[in-house]
């Protein structure tokens, strides 16, 4: 194991929660804390590993009590950094938790750096890269969905895959090396052809289908940018509340910085709708709502998924038609409102026009159809079958490149081959996807690459 110094860092998130921990790693962690932890006569140094210890931390130095706290001593190597650990749980709020972080801190230990546990955990070789980017993904998880996403990839699911495409490049290079060295032999030459040809058409397949889970990994990471679109007064801000309401939790509104877009996520049946420029939507009464139709071809464009509102209870109107036209390119749901109120809407005309998008009839006031129209959200979204629990996604934008750039070298093999050139540059060309593949579970990654992934992790992590 590789020798580091000893850090400290708070790792529950910033706020009021009941408690705070402070998570410390490395040698002497024990020894440091223990210099600030009173409980009787009991030694931290000498109670057994993986057990929590009620006690009090005082300033050796003043012998003044900061806080009443849980401690976890957690012995190297069954640590998330292999390292000796250290929990102190102390009372919530940012107060307590930082007094006694910078007591911890004045005894000798340092504040570790964002994601500088994570990458402990790496060096220590507990967990791979992708696994560690995952644990960065834990941390931004949007809904449930992607929480699983990432937790399946800790877990190393996509590692393993990777580490097989690897190991089978590595066979068929040393079958061509040893084939390289019995040139006597007359059929060696197309033997070492015909191999790499199959391992990279086969390695090829295999990464294309990989990337093919990229785009829903992303989406299910990032959200789906949703915009509701309709004529004023036909239920758009009623539609808003409603799937916020169905899901107070996780709403979050992240004001934009450049315009007045609002942004919120909802989560309709397990997936993330990231719904954009609902700030227009919000406003009732004021003018934007008057210039309802111009404000939705604004958010169209910056949506790849559109929830068209039309109030079944009016004629369509010129503009509800324009609306549809606006919407064309991307995949949209088109919602029938006001269901508790007389069809006068020409349904064959909109059957038309919604050109074999989902069409969607409920009643906001009523509350009729919310579940069908979240069905038909989640169907558009998982194809109409939910994805298998336990397939592999490919979600990390890192990943994605590098695969990508897997595939280029993959198709520089099959052309050196069928161009008959010489074996040794197919080879080299071979040996690029194998090293390509290596860095995405950080067995051949250079050093400024890992200061920089860990330095996007959030302090504590
Ligand atoms: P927006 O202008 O498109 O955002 O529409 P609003 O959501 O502000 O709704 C306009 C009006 O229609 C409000 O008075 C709502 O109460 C009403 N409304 C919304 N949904 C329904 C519905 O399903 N049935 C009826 N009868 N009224 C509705
Ligand atoms: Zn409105």
């Amino acid at each position: 194991m590789l020798e580091f110094d000893t850090i400290a860092a708070i790792s529950t998130p910033p706020g009021e929660g009941a408690i705070s921990i402070i998570r410390v790693s490395g040698d002497e962690a024990v020894k440091i804390v223990n210099q600030a932890y009173r409980s009787g006569t009991k030694s931290l140094e000498e109670v057994p590993t993986h057990t929590i210890h009620y006690g009090h931390i005082v300033d050796p130095m003043t012998n003044e009590t900061i806080d009443e706290v849980m401690v976890s001593v957690l012995r190297a190597p069954r640590t998330f950094t292999r390292e000796d650990c250290v929990e102190i749980n102390t009372h919530g709020g940012i107060v307590a938790v930082n007094r006694v972080l910078q007591l911890i801190l004045k005894l000798g230990v340092r504040l570790a750096e964002p994601g500088e546990f994570t990458k402990r955990a790496f060096l220590n070789g507990r967990i791979d890269l992708s696994q560690a980017e995952a644990v960065m993904d834990l941390i931004r998880a949007k809904t449930d969905r992607a929480m699983g996403l990432a937790l399946k990839q800790m877990d190393g699911n996509l590692s393993r895959l990777i580490r097989r495409f690897r190991r089978e490049i590595l066979d068929v290079l040393a079958q061509v090396e040893v084939n390289i060295d019995y040139p006597e032999y007359d059929d060696v030459e197309e033997m070492t052809q015909k191999m790499l040809l199959e391992k990279a058409t086969d390695v090829k397949g295999y990464v294309l289908q990989l990337l093919e889970t990229a785009q829903q990994g992303k989406i299910l990471r990032d959200g789906l940018s949703t915009a509701i679109i309709g004529r004023p007064n036909v239920g758009k801000s009623s539609l808003l509340n409603q799937l916020i309401q169905e899901d107070k939790a996780i709403v979050t509104s992240i004001a934009g910085t450049t315009r007045d877009i609002v942004e919120e996520y909802v989560n309709v049946k397990g997936v993330p709708l990231k719904l954009i420029d609902t700030a227009g939507i919000r406003e009732t009464e004021d003018i934007v709502e008057k210039i309802g139709v111009e404000r939705s071809r604004q958010a169209l464009s910056a949506a790849s998924f559109i929830l068209l509102v039309i109030n079944q209870a009016e004629p369509l109107s010129p503009e509800d038609e324009a609306l549809f036209s606006a919407a064309a390119h991307q995949p949209f749901v088109v919602i029938l409102n006001k269901t508790d109120l007389p069809t006068q809407v020409d349904e064959a005309r909109v059957r038309a026009l919604a050109n074999g998008n989902p069409i969607v009839k409920i009643s906001l006031e009523a509350q009729d159809g919310i579940d069908q129209l979240e069905q038909a959200i989640a169907d558009f979204f998982f194809s109409g079958a939910v994805v298998s629990e336990d397939a592999t996604y490919v979600s990390n934008t890192r990943h994605v490149a590098l695969l990508n750039k897997t595939v280029t070298a993959l198709d520089d093999v099959l052309a050196g081959l069928a161009n008959e050139m010489p074996v040794d540059l197919v080879q080299m060309d071979m040996t690029q996807a194998w090293s390509l593949l290596g860095e995405i579970t950080g067995d051949a990654v250079q050093d400024e690459l890992l200061d920089q992934l860990f330095s996007q992790f959030c302090l504590g992590k």
